[in-house]
């Protein structure tokens, strides 16, 4: 049945795992297109160019975002974040759905955008503060004041959870998951995604014999 995209919103403070949570996503199903951002932060180790981000200079993402290039973009922990709008409008004239991995801002924004009435929001909460430290000191990624940054600005993500269709307590991360991949099938399933529900209702109606 063909469908109109999804938008799919991830958000939560960083750490409580929805890298993690897309990731597994994607595992189950391929057909999920990730929004590849692009950033002024710093590649970490491991992270692939064109993969996890576009890692580019700050003169770079303006000339994107005056070019009005952006479907939205942010500042976020004293770096630059924004979503590329084109592939975005390819995968849903395409009837992909499309996750994203953006703060609240993002989520606000693509939101308020024309392709707003397509969008399904996930945040993604730690069990508890205590544990969201733990996640990022155990990822190993960030140094002790990056990682204390991430902190302090837990609290200003967290506050926008009630701005969210759905909301996951990342305790455990098979649970997660698969809350995550009911959501989805749920999702698509609305009548009002599927787009060629009325003329094959009627071909059902129109059926010879009892
Ligand atoms: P991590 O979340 O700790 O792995 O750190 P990152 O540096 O990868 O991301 C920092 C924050 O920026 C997270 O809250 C992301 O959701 C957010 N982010 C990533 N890409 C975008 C984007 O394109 N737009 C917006 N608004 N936020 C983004
Ligand atoms: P985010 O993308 O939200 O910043 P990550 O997905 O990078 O978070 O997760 C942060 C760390 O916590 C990673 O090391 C990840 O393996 C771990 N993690 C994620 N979910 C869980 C969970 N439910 N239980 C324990 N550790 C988790």
């Amino acid at each position: 049945m063909e469908r109109s995209g999804l938008l799919v919103i991830l958000s939560s403070p960083s750490g409580a795992g929805k890298s993690t949570l897309a990731r597994r996503l994607m595992e189950w199903d391929p057909t999920l297109r990730f929004s590849v951002s692009a950033t002024t932060r710093k590649a970490r180790p491991g992270e692939v160019e064109g993969e996890h981000y576009y890692f580019r200079d700050r003169e770079e993402f303006r000339a994107m975002v005056d070019a009005g290039n952006m479907l939205e973009h942010a500042e976020v922990f004293g770096n630059l974040y924004g979503t590329p709008r084109e592939p975005v409008e390819e995968a849903m004239r395409a009837g992909r759905d499309t996750l994203f991995d953006v703060d609240w801002q993002g989520g606000q924004q693509i939101r308020a955008s024309a392709l707003g009435a397509h969008v399904i929001s996930i945040f993604v909460l730690p069990p508890s503060l205590a544990e969201l430290e733990r996640r990022l000191v155990s990822r190993g990624q960030d140094a002790p004041e990056i990682i204390a940054g991430r902190m302090q600005k837990s609290r200003d993500e967290i506050s926008h959870w009630a701005e969210y269709d759905y909301v996951i307590i990342n305790e455990n991360i098979d649970q997660s998951t698969e809350a995550l991949k009911t959501i989805l099938t749920a999702e698509r399933l609305r009548r009002a995604r599927q787009v060629g529900l009325g003329p094959f209702v009627r071909r059902l109606m129109e059926e010879e014999g009892r």
